[in-house]
């Protein structure tokens, strides 16, 4: 992925949550306050905003600026999570032009590190880290295999439906979170996918 490719993912992310705007929230309002698709959208709205403006940056500053954005215009308990995640993919690429398995590979453990201590987390307690870290793994040093990645990504999000939801608002119902998608792991299902969905 080059600078213009991660901006490519930037727009049709935007376009994606935006589509999704209501279905993400509805299943916030099962385990949450019902605002998750709002957020995004607003998020990602935001990002799709300044895109002309960042037309200049390398691809670790895109990371940064995508990062602090989405920490200000999402806000709520997702806006830091994703924020941190992608300003530590920043922070991982300082001098890659082009990001290759390799750096795909050790970016990503510096995001899915970064979303677990930001949340207090791990994988298994039905967050959007249970998409991002089998995501994480499934990168190797060699070129990234798309279509395995978007399976990864959808297995992740599938199973916290199952799951007893142990951070966030979702927390509050014990027992009763479980028989629901987790809504963040759902908008990183979309964020993925729309990435493979590029790169492939
Ligand atoms: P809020 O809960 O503040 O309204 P959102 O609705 O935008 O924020 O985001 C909720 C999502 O954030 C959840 O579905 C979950 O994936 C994620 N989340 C919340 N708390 C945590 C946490 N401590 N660790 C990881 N993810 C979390
Ligand atoms: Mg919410
Ligand atoms: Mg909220």
């Amino acid at each position: 992925m080059d600078s213009k490719q991660a901006k490519q993912w930037m727009q049709k992310t935007a376009i994606r949550m935006e589509a999704e705007k209501d279905e993400l929230s509805a299943l916030d309002q099962a385990l949450g306050d019902g605002d998750h698709g709002v957020n995004m959208a607003r998020g990602f709205r935001a990002v799709e905003e300044s895109l002309d403006e960042w037309d200049e940056l390398s691809l670790s500053q895109l990371m940064q600026k995508l990062g602090s954005t989405l920490v200000s215009k999402v806000g709520g308990a997702a806006g830091p999570l994703y924020g941190t995640a992608f300003m530590r993919l920043g922070a991982a690429w300082k001098d890659v032009h082009q990001v290759d398995g390799e750096a795909w590979m050790s970016g990503m453990a510096k995001a899915v590190e970064g979303i677990a201590q930001r949340g207090k987390t791990q994988a298994g307690e039905g967050t959007l880290l249970d998409v991002w870290s089998p995501v994480a793994a499934t990168f190797t040093a060699s070129e990234p295999d798309w279509k395995k990645i978007e399976a990864e990504a959808k297995k992740g999000m599938e199973a916290t439906e199952d799951m007893v939801v142990k951070k966030g608002r979702g927390a509050l119902l014990g027992e009763k979170s479980v028989g629901h998608l987790d809504p963040g792991a759902v908008s990183s299902y979309y964020l993925f996918q729309e990435l493979a969905n590029l790169m492939k």
